[in-house]
């Protein structure tokens, strides 16, 4: 059986950035309702804030004091703390994939700029203290959400042991950087995933494999686009299967629950359905 963590604070959920992580708290309610933290192989954890100096692994000081004018500041801490120790736990072996909930976005996050609804660039502080601290190098990162993941892009252009896979508007391959464009039915968007992702981690081999599961491609969210809520925990399943391929199975999914309430309702319990390897839910099998 895979062990599994989440990782939440009330903090985060709180303090989520209002208008585009809509619904951070119904989500997590949702995973206690649907009783998936009370089992053998789950695991929640409370998250802790992290300290301004590994924030100063990535970003100058200036960038910190522009993000605590901001009102975003403490669920920020609280936020890169989900991703962090979800890292720790998955890379030192304690479980095998994690779902971290934050309160904001990381990938508009550049190391001397941010603009919606991110802060400080959460897989870059996270691979930061992973190469430092953890001994791993190389990881992947997978971004579903509906825009370009411009921050991210930027910090890693020139480090080519991160694999930067980008759903968004453009379509371009420059080996460890690919950006390819979204579709608008699940099952497009299953399929491509399935033919873009899974030969890609396979050739990278990374050591982990973070997936920004954006929701906002949900057709009732922001992002312009037609996915269904059923659409999330299949994308899970493929990530899972290649993760298991190339990295025993070390997939973090870092959520910001960036759709109405029904949709992190319905989509935070089936994912921790697969990545737990429950199959409680009939639509998951
Ligand atoms: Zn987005
Ligand atoms: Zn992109």
């Amino acid at each position: 059986m895979r062990k599994t963590g989440v990782f939440y604070h009330d903090q985060v959920g709180q303090k989520a950035y209002k208008t585009l992580a809509m619904s951070v708290e119904e989500g997590f309610d949702a995973l206690q309702k649907e009783g998936l933290l009370n089992l053998p192989n789950v695991t929640l954890f409370e998250s802790k804030p992290v300290s301004e100096d590994l924030i100063l692994t990535v970003h100058p000081q200036s960038v910190i004091d522009m993000v605590k004018s901001s009102g975003y500041f403490e669920c920020s801490l609280y936020s890169i703390g989900s991703v962090l120790q979800a890292t720790e736990q998955i890379l030192k072996g304690n479980i095998d994939n994690a779902l971290a909930i934050a309160g904001v976005g990381g990938h508009h996050a550049s190391r001397t700029s941010f603009w919606g609804g991110c802060f400080f660039n959460i897989a870059a502080i996270a691979i930061q203290y992973a190469r430092s601290n953890l001994g791993a190098r190389k990881f992947a990162i997978v971004d579903t959400d509906t825009h370009h993941g411009d921050g991210t892009r930027q910090i890693f252009q020139d480090d080519e042991d991160v694999l930067h896979i980008c759903f968004c508007w453009s379509n371009s391959d420059k080996g460890s950087k690919v950006c390819l464009p979204h579709c608008d039915s699940d099952s497009a968007f299953l399929q491509l995933i399935q033919n873009e992702v899974p030969y890609r981690l396979a050739d990278f081999k990374p050591e982990m494999i973070y997936w920004v599961c954006g929701l906002d491609t949900h057709k009732d969210s922001y992002g312009t686009r037609r996915l269904t809520e059923d659409c999330y925990h299949k994308q899970a399943k493929i990530l899972l299967e290649a993760a298991d391929k190339v990295c025993q199975g070390r997939l973090l999914v870092k959520i910001g629950c960036n759709a109405p309430a029904h949709v992190s309702e319905y989509v935070l319990p089936r994912l921790v359905d697969v990545l737990a390897g429950l199959n409680k839910y009939p639509e998951n099998k």
